[in-house]
């Protein structure tokens, strides 16, 4: 019997091996193989008695598991590939990771107390008591909770161990350690907008069909995600919670977790350990776990019996794949439930154009949740730009704190300053090996590019005139920082960017400091417009977002705005008092803020899909980019215009193609980027030319790297 197998390798064809006779092997399976010198894994994708091919095959090494992939994921699997031009190989790895399948995997560490309260020495140190303090109430908790639950420091619990309070176990169960923890938060009683919502989605919870739960923040969504993941589980229906990045929402783990039987739930995302991860899909396969908080990978997972999907923050572009196979999250989300006739819930306070779009042609139900009574409006103000603002606002500052409020400055640029510019000549200092300047970053006293992330020290003169007259320009997150400590104290300010957030206990670390702000400051990028509860937000300030009002991407101003309404979102969440969002811009009369003042989004989606359709840009069509990158401009140079010579050849009257370009980054890590952008009518039209044409470029010799990007969510 021959067997066509993909390996995760970049090749654009399935391989033959020879499998014996009486070896039971199906498509789906998991096999190992011998490819070149060495052994793949990978995955069957047909049966057949005869090997096209002259040579003698290969045998396969063994079967390593059998039926991995079942008929749904098969199907799926074959969409993406030919629908995002990916090869087989490379998608298939999205279903199964050679980790799975190591034998080491069996076993699950975790730690135990033993030390009773009342033994427990009077002179422990507090870090280590409230880490007691935690297993008191868990008794046992593996690894990965552990870290979790704590500011995770090895050295603690090294100690612990050391001194007997704890001791390490093989945890059988992902979910024992939480056996103790089983005091569900009851359930609140949703309003008539939520239910609504929640009973609309249940009249149609045996077919396909989308809705969009469109509410501000702090306007319930979740509370219905809930009610409908409860009623489907009593059915024995398993609910799939997706989110766009579990790492930056612990808060929303722990209240869903906190709400469900815990044995009946879990996360499945990237920072799971792999054998935790592999435990989880067990028992989701066998249908033992009921609700699943994941992000985009948890759609590969195989499920026994999935009653719905909900995508929370449908509009996140985390959703979207930045390599491998680029899918959008969103979209397999909206195949998988057409798939298994299921509904889909998208959930947003800011949705996309194209969910939006859909709306607009009946394709989605809106279901909408205004904001709750017990939260009033804030008040936006918009300002015009003056350089020099702290006088301005030292006041204003200095009576909230009184009140006990608490402050964001949503600031769109990590470090302190941007560029460092030399004032006689004019020239930035840019990195070696990217198209961009570098940033100055005090913490640290070192310039950082924020495309391959190299350090370098700061010169002491300009590399093109020696001059030594060099200046930091613009306003970081750490920038603020520093002016905001000139006149307060620094326990009242919080700094909240992924330089200051590395992992996640750091983020636990940050978000308990925030949680005990009595009148404080959060200094933040858009992280701090991704879901986090902030406590008592009496005033959101926005600065420097004029940049992307003029990128030439036209994705950026549905970014930007979305970042804005999220960031004022968080003022005056849960208390009734008056809040403000002041923006500081250069443009205060640019169109888009007119939007926000009236905090009428929907308008902003309308005028935006006018302008849209006028370009006939998406949704009005699809967008395809092929790219290349090679260490010389010429390499993507040819290889593009070979590309576009071949597309000429296929091109219909519906399909587009600009001119090859230069992308707004030129060169990223040493690489030059280079670009050709396919517009189309129809979807349909869309996959045949594309497969057509990635025939054509495989034949073609180039040194440039390349891929397609289908629906690219940004053409920077
Ligand atoms: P969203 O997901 O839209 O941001 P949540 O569902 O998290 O909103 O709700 C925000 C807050 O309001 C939560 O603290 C939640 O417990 C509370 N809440 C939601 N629905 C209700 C309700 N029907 N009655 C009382 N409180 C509610
Ligand atoms: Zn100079
Ligand atoms: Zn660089």
């Amino acid at each position: 019997m021959i067997v066509d197998v993909a390996i995760n390798k970049p090749l654009w064809k399935t391989l033959d091996y020879e499998v014996n006779e009486n070896i039971e092997c199906s498509v789906g399976s998991i096999v190992e193989v011998p490819f070149r010198n060495s052994t793949e894994l990978g995955l069957v994708l047909g049966i057949k008695k005869k090997s096209s091919g002259q040579y003698s095959l290969k045998k396969i090494n063994k079967i390593i598991e059998v039926s991995f992939l079942n008929k749904e994921q098969l199907q799926l699997l074959n969409f993406m590939s030919s629908y995002y031009c990916c090869p087989h190989g490379i998608t298939a790895t999205l279903f199964y990771s050679k980790n799975f399948f190591r034998e080491s995997l069996k076993k699950i560490y975790g730690y135990q107390i033993t030390a009773s309260l009342n033994n427990l020495n009077s002179e422990i140190k507090t870090k280590k008591k409230k880490i007691i303090e935690i297993f008191q109430q868990k008794k046992k908790l593996s690894h990965e909770d552990y870290k979790k639950f704590t500011n995770y420091e090895k050295k603690i619990i090294n100690d612990l161990l050391k001194e007997g309070y704890l001791k390490k176990v093989i945890i059988e169960d992902v979910n024992d350690s939480l056996e103790n923890n089983n005091n569900i938060v009851k359930d609140i009683e949703l309003n008539l907008d939520q239910r609504n919502a929640f009973e609309c989605v249940m009249k149609d919870k045996n077919s396909f069909k989308t809705f969009l739960l469109y509410g501000p923040t702090g306007s319930g969504k979740t509370e219905v995600y809930i009610a409908i993941a409860k009623q489907l589980n009593q059915a024995d229906k398993q609910v799939l919670i997706m989110v766009p990045e579990i790492n930056l929402t612990p808060q929303l783990e722990e209240n869903l977790k906190n709400r469900f039987d815990r044995k009946h739930v879990c996360v499945y995302h990237s920072g799971v350990s792999n054998s935790e991860k592999k435990k989880n899909y067990d028992n989701i396969k066998s249908g033992k776990i009921k609700t699943i908080i994941g992000t985009r990978s948890s759609l590969f997972l195989s499920f026994k019996s999935l009653g719905a999907i909900i995508v929370d923050e449908e509009h996140d572009d985390s959703y979207k794949q930045n390599d491998g196979c680029r899918y959008s999250a969103r979209d397999i989300a909206f195949y998988i439930c057409k798939q298994k006739k299921i509904p889909l819930v998208l959930g947003s306070a800011t949705p996309s154009i194209e969910t939006y779009f859909k709306y607009l042609n009946n394709n989605i139900s809106i279901l909408n949740l205004p904001k709750r009574d017990l939260t009033k409006s804030s008040k936006i103000l918009i300002e015009q730009n003056i350089e020099n603002f702290d006088s301005l606002y030292k006041n204003k500052i200095k009576k909230l704190f009184k009140e006990k409020k608490n402050i964001i400055f949503y600031v769109n640029r990590r470090g302190f300053n941007p560029l460092i510019l030399c004032n006689s000549c004019k020239s930035t200092i840019n990195c070696k090996k990217c198209s961009v300047s570098l940033t100055f970053h005090k913490t640290g006293n070192f310039l950082l590019c924020h495309q391959c992330n190299s350090k370098s020290i700061i010169p002491k003169n300009c590399d093109l005139c020696m001059s030594k007259d060099l200046v930091g320009i613009g306003d970081g997150t750490q920038k603020i920082e520093d002016e905001l400590l000139k006149s307060f104290a620094s326990e009242k300010i919080v700094r909240f960017d992924s330089d200051e957030i590395k992992n996640p206990s750091k983020l636990k670390f940050t978000l308990d400091k925030i949680n005990n702000l009595h009148g404080g400051i959060i200094i933040g990028t858009q992280m701090v417009s991704k879901g986090h509860n902030f406590p008592k937000i009496a005033l959101v300030l926005i600065l420097g977002s004029d940049n992307a009002l003029f990128s030439s991407d036209y994705r950026a101003t549905e970014k930007l705005m979305q970042e804005l309404f999220q960031v004022a979102g968080r003022a005056g969440r849960e208390l009734n008092f008056d809040s403000e969002v002041i923006i500081r811009t250069k443009y205060p009369s640019n169109e888009i803020f007119k939007h926000l003042i009236n905090s009428d989004y929907s308008k902003f989606l309308e005028n935006t899909l006018q302008e849209r359709k006028s370009l006939n840009y998406p949704p009005f069509s699809s967008h395809v980019l092929l790219r290349a990158l090679s260490k010389n401009r010429k390499d993507n140079f040819d290889f593009l215009s070979q590309a576009l010579k071949f597309a000429e050849l296929y091109k219909s009257k519906d399909i587009k193609i600009y001119d090859i370009v230069p992308c707004v980054i030129e060169k990223i890590n040493g690489k030059y980027r280079h670009q050709l952008l396919f517009q189309f009518e129809r979807k349909t039209l869309m996959v045949g030319f594309l497969n057509k044409l990635v025939e054509k470029l495989n034949n073609c010799k180039t040194k440039s790297t390349w891929y397609l990007d289908v629906d690219p969510k940004n053409l920077n």
